[in-house]
Parts: C-alpha cells; sequence; structure tokens
C-alpha cells in the first residue's frame, strides 16, 4: 500500500514522516530524491538544460539550485514545465523503489503530490497542515528568508482548502494539537 503525504512549505510534512519512520515505515522523500535524478538521469539533464540554458550546471556538474529557485519563483508557467520533466523520473524511481520495500505500507513525501496528480498513483493521501502565519514563522526561522519571500512562495502553492479535498486524512501540525498521537492514530488505521 502506498500513501502520499504532502502539504505546503514549512507546514511540517517532513516532521510528520519522520513520526512516522519511528513507526518502521519507509519513507521516499520525492523532492530530495529529484535533486540525485537530475544528476543521474542524462535525459532529465538535458530537460534542464533546455530550460534554463547551459549554466544551470556548474563545471563540477552540480546543479546550480539558486539559478532554478530564482526563475520558477517568478514564473509560473517554468514551474509547471519542470514539475512535468521530473515527475515521470520520480515516479519511475519510486516504483523501483517500492519493488525493494517489504514494510506494510510505505509513504511517499512530496510538496506537489496533488498538483503534479502524484496522488493518482497512491491509495491514500495524508496532508499536513498549519496556518499560514505559523507556516511564515518557520520557514523564516529555518531557511533565514524574509518574510515577503515565503508568502511568495506559499502563494505559488495550491492553498490548504483546496488540498483537503484530495486527501484522506489531515495531521494538523499547529501550535495547538500534539502531532505525535495524530500521526498514532493515523498509522493504526492504514494497518487496518
Ligand atoms: P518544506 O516543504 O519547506 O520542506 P515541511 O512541510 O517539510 O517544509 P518541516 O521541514 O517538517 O516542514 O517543518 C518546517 C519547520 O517547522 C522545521 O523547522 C520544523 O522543525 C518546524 N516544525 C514542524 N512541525 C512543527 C510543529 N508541530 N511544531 C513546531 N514546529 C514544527
Amino acid at each position: 500500500m502506498k500513501v502520499g503525504v504532502t502539504g505546503g512549505i514549512g507546514s511540517g510534512k517532513t516532521t510528520v514522516c519522520r513520526i512516522f519512520e519511528s513507526l518502521g515505515i519507509p519513507v521516499y522523500y520525492a523532492d530530495v530524491r529529484a535533486k540525485d535524478l537530475v544528476l543521474e538521469e542524462p535525459l532529465l539533464k538535458t530537460g534542464y538544460i533546455k530550460l534554463f540554458g547551459k549554466n544551470v550546471f556548474s563545471n563540477n556538474g552540480r546543479l546550480n539550485r539558486q539559478l532554478v529557485a530564482g526563475n520558477i519563483f517568478n514564473d509560473r508557467m517554468l514551474l509547471k514545465e519542470v514539475n512535468k520533466l521530473v515527475h515521470p523520473f520520480v515516479r519511475r524511481d519510486f516504483e523501483k523503489w517500492c519493488q525493494k520495500q517489504t514494510a506494510p505500507y510505505v509513504i511517499e513525501e512530496a510538496a506537489v503530490l496533488i498538483e503534479s496528480e502524484g496522488y493518482k498513483f497512491v491509495d491514500n493521501v495524508v496532508l499536513v497542515t498549519a496556518p499560514d502565519e505559523i507556516r511564515i514563522e518557520r520557514v523564516m526561522t529555518r531557511d533565514q528568508h524574509s518574510r515577503e519571500k515565503v508568502m511568495e512562495r506559499i502563494n505559488n502553492q495550491w492553498k490548504q482548502e483546496k488540498l483537503r479535498e484530495f486527501s484522506d486524512f489531515e495531521v494538523r501540525a499547529d501550535d495547538v494539537q500534539l502531532v505525535i498521537p495524530q500521526v498514532l492514530e493515523i498509522h493504526k488505521e492504514l494497518l487496518k
């Protein structure tokens, strides 16, 4: 069984996934893996060069993530193009990874699971939410970004209300409710 965990920037999805991991559930971190795949897959590399130009890779072969982020956050169409390019590779890699797992279920953590239609390839979706103000504060502290920059990123993603329509479970990772009991409850349901 495949379970997707998603949520907007700073919602707390990685923190929630760490709790699932501590329960013995394997987690595939799609966004982290995507960064490695760009270096491993020649076709993906060519696609990036087409979209961003030669300078997207430095002389030592590393991806210039600042250049990518700087471009896509001001250009929704480009963001869409990058997602369209990367997702088939991630999907294939995730399926390969799944074959090796033996746990009762596995998790795919992805920020754009719904937007990329990746939710169609999993059996259940867990949405992690927190009020926008808390998310802004968290990301400002974690990444040393300005309020404006964080808000810009939040505004470029789908609203939590819209993501909720595609979700089976929700973890409220705010400053009020305890996260661990919510995860335990979902884990129990998923094992059923
Ligand atoms: P991103 O999409 O930006 O990677 P994310 O949804 O994976 O974000 P996390 O990295 O899990 O979010 O959390 C963002 C920050 O908020 C981290 O610094 C984390 O320690 C903190 N955080 C997460 N959940 C909570 C919580 N329930 N209470 C307080 N702080 C939290």
